[in-house]
């Protein structure tokens, strides 16, 4: 029966196992390693222009069995600390390379998927063999393969993260900043660093047709961008009237839950082959 005290009881247990989880996120993402709890999906991204397909950005989820699904807000931070981000990027990164791949033998040919990197990654790790090497072996045109990096992990790493970034773009490779406006750099990190695009927080486009200040913002970034020979996503696009408004000031690219929500590569194969 559902009374308060069960109520109570439900939500203490809930809270229990959430804060089991964060003490034990060390050894649940070890665990998840080993037995295969972790598995990728694909949200789509769309042309504002002709509301074409472009590609996917590839998304990490953990299911255990013990704990249910834990948010990659969670995990992804965690890895990060304890260095566990070095082998679960490496498995992230193969695994979307292989799955682009067999996008691109199903016939979804001018796809780009885009792969989130955590500035760990970057200065711990030989990213750019790591990924080059795959590419070879797969034989994936770079074009297709796009990484997104938060304007706050940019920082954190600049001459390092700027090397990187170099390598990558002479081979085709696109480098786009993640969650534009929200970190403390935006606007000189666009001086620093040579990037391709920009993505405009959900933050911003969440008010963007009941908030000026989100309006302005918004449009202000949009316009830079365009004078700048960036391309900009915005992510996060719930409502029509949000898609409206960011097509009209002449946003590139669409993404959100109104357009297509992340699902698996089977799944998006047989919506969007
Ligand atoms: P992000 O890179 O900003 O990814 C976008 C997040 O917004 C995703 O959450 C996506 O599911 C969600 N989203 C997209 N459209 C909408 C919408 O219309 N409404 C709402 N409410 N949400 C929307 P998700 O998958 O939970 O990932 C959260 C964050 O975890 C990501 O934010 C990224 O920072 C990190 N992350 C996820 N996968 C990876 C990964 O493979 N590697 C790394 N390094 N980080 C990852
Ligand atoms: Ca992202
Ligand atoms: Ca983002």
């Amino acid at each position: 029966m559902n009374t308060p005290e069960s109520q109570g009881s439900a939500l203490k247990s809930e809270c229990v196992n959430a804060s089991s989880v964060l003490d034990n996120l060390t050894n649940i993402i070890d665990s998840a390693m080993k037995n295969q709890y972790f598995s990728m999906v694909y949200q789509p991204l769309f042309s504002m222009q002709n509301s074409k397909l472009i590609g996917f950005e590839a998304l990490i989820r953990c299911h255990c069995p013990q704990f249910g699904n834990i948010s990659p807000d969670k995990l992804i931070p965690h890895a990060e600390e304890s260095g566990q981000i070095i082998e679960l990027g490496e498995w992230i990164i193969q695994q979307v390379l292989l799955d682009l791949k067999r996008f691109l033998q199903y016939g979804l040919k001018d796809i780009v998927i885009s792969i989130n990197v955590s500035a760990v990654q970057i200065a711990n790790t030989d990213i750019f063999n790591q990924i080059m090497t795959l590419v070879e072996r797969l034989d994936i045109p770079t074009r297709c393969i796009k990484l997104e990096l938060t304007e706050t992990a940019l920082i954190q790493n600049p001459k390092v993260i700027a090397k990187v970034f170099d390598a990558f773009q002479k081979e085709g490779v696109q480098i786009w900043v993640d969650d534009f406006g929200t970190g403390f750099a935006s606007l000189s990190l666009l001086r620093e660093f040579k990037v391709n695009g920009l993505k405009i927080d959900k933050s911003f486009v969440d008010g963007i047709a009941t908030c000026n200040d989100d309006f302005t913002l918004c449009s202000a970034i949009v316009a830079m961008a365009q004078r700048l020979g960036m391309h900009i996503v915005a992510e996060g696009i719930e409502d029509e009237v949000q898609l409206q408004i960011l097509n009209q000031l002449g946003c590139d690219t669409a993404q959100g839950y109104l357009l297509g929500r992340p699902a698996t590569f089977e799944d998006n194969l047989k919506r969007w082959r």
